[in-house]
């Protein structure tokens, strides 16, 4: 299978801030070839790992991350910005590049030796999928990949992130 992903995934300029470039994927979602595609090429990487759970990052993370679960026919857990999440949390703080984020799941989204993918739609700094990867981990979770539409290589995500088996379609350097 050989598609060009870029071509479907757009640059919005200065959002949501004066002078940032925004990598926009609604314009590959609304595409059902292109999104299908997408979602088949991700998942065909770990379709032999045996993934109990996909976890997704709130939010585009839900919308690449659930569809890979259902591929594979694995269950799909949510991470999610505080207060969202209706049952026991373990809460997650992270640094941003200026500040801090906080990131909940459930406590008992996974269960021990439970075998994880990580799904989100864009890879840049890796705290995003750091903070999510150690939430796993507390919970007794065996994250076995992390998969994205799209990897920023200039923001060196993968370095936060040693180790780990990651997938992306689309890389920006
Ligand atoms: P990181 O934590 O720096 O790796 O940023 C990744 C997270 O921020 C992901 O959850 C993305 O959805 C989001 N993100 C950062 N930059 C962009 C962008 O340009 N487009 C879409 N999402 C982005």
């Amino acid at each position: 299978m050989c598609f060009d992903f870029s071509e479907k995934i757009r640059t919005v300029s200065n959002f949501p801030h004066e002078g940032i470039q925004f990598i926009d994927i609604t314009t590959l979602l609304k595409d059902g070839n292109a999104f299908h595609m997408a979602i088949d090429s991700l998942a065909k990487v770990f379709q032999d790992k045996d993934i109990d759970i996909v976890v997704g990052p709130e939010a585009r993370g839900f919308a690449v991350g659930a569809p890979v679960a259902y591929a594979l026919g694995a269950g799909f857990v949510p991470v999610r910005k505080p207060g969202k999440l209706p049952a026991e949390t373990l809460r997650l703080e992270y640094s941003l590049e200026y500040g801090k984020d906080v990131l909940e799941i459930h406590k008992d989204a996974i269960e021990p030796g439970n075998k994880v993918l990580i799904v989100d739609d864009l890879l840049a700094t890796g705290g995003t999928t750091l903070a999510t990867v150690k939430m796993v981990e507390i919970l007794g979770g065996k994250v076995v990949g992390l998969a994205f539409l799209i990897e920023l290589e200039f923001l060196h995500g993968r370095q936060v992130l040693p180790g780990y088996d990651i997938t992306s379609l689309v890389k920006y350097s």
